[in-house]
């Protein structure tokens, strides 16, 4: 499932591919996906210029010049596909596409359809619903040992879950809170409650740099956006634990004193952790 990393990428190869141009035409193929889509979203969208892009947590926001705004979200499973228009590209699973006045044609497609689609007024946009209870974002400023421990005081469940909860901090999913817990050395276990102070100091950098290297795995022009098959945004990742069961501990060099990276399952969800530098 993408998370803030690869948001961020699929956002910043939309916005380097369209940001100035206008949509020439819009079409969806059903009727919605996690959710109905606006009535007549095809006729709304056609015609307009898309002036800007952004992401909030895990969602993409894309200005239009008629003061609206295209809000999605690619839930589990969505892609976004570009392709120069003509090039008589199949795709199944496609639920909108949109053509561009310079010939670009930008497929959504999403077999599991858990993302999805709105159009939201500029101004109110992070009053929409499924924003208006996020909490901050993890790379501005205002997110601290100070805000995050604020948050976390008095919480009695396990980090990790805490973690994933999208008003505590925006944007983190199952693979990028594993591998922050890692670098800080904090057990996925612990009580959130006892995180405000030393240990929320060492997290929120944990948080950050986990978020930048892999942003920056993600690339930084077009052409590190745009795979061979015209799919944005994804990429090919180094885990430090995350999917690694049982492989070496990068914490714990040599015949690894812990036994390698071991997997618990939390909440129905695997948390990947090492079990001596993670107390
Ligand atoms: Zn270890």
């Amino acid at each position: 499932m993408p998370e803030l990393p690869e948001v961020e990428t699929v956002m910043r190869g939309l916005q380097a591919r369209l940001q100035g141009r206008v949509i020439r035409h819009a079409v969806t193929f059903r009727s919605g996906m996690r959710w109905p889509f606006p009535p007549n979203l095809g006729a709304a969208l056609t015609g307009r210029r898309m002036e800007g892009f952004r992401r909030r947590g895990k969602y993409i926001l894309v200005r239009l010049d008629d003061g609206m705004s295209i809000l999605l979200h690619l839930g589990m499973s969505g892609r976004i596909v570009l392709a120069p228009l003509g090039s008589n590209q199949v795709t199944l699973h496609e639920h909108l596409v949109l053509e561009s006045d310079d010939g670009w044609r930008v497929g959504f497609v999403d077999p599991r359809r858990f993302g999805g689609v709105d159009l939201v007024a500029t101004e109110a946009e992070d009053s929409h619903k499924l924003l208006a209870a996020m909490g901050p974002e993890p790379l501005d400023v205002g997110f601290t040992a100070a805000t995050l421990g604020a948050a976390l005081t008095g919480k009695r469940t396990p980090i990790k879950a805490a973690l994933l909860d999208q008003r505590v901090v925006a944007g983190l999913g199952n693979i990028y809170v594993s591998e922050a817990l890692y670098r800080a050395g904090i057990s996925p276990q612990r009580s959130a409650h006892s995180i405000p102070g030393a240990r929320a100091a060492r997290l929120v950098p944990a948080i950050q740099e986990t978020l930048i290297e892999a942003i920056a795995a993600g690339g930084s022009s077009l052409r590190d956006y745009v795979q061979p098959d015209g799919e944005l945004g994804y990429f090919q990742h180094a885990w430090r634990v995350y999917g690694r069961e049982g492989e070496p501990c990068p914490a714990c060099p040599g015949p690894p004193a812990c036994g390698g990276v071991r997997r618990s399952v939390q909440s129905g969800r695997s948390s990947f952790y090492c079990p001596r530098s993670q107390r």
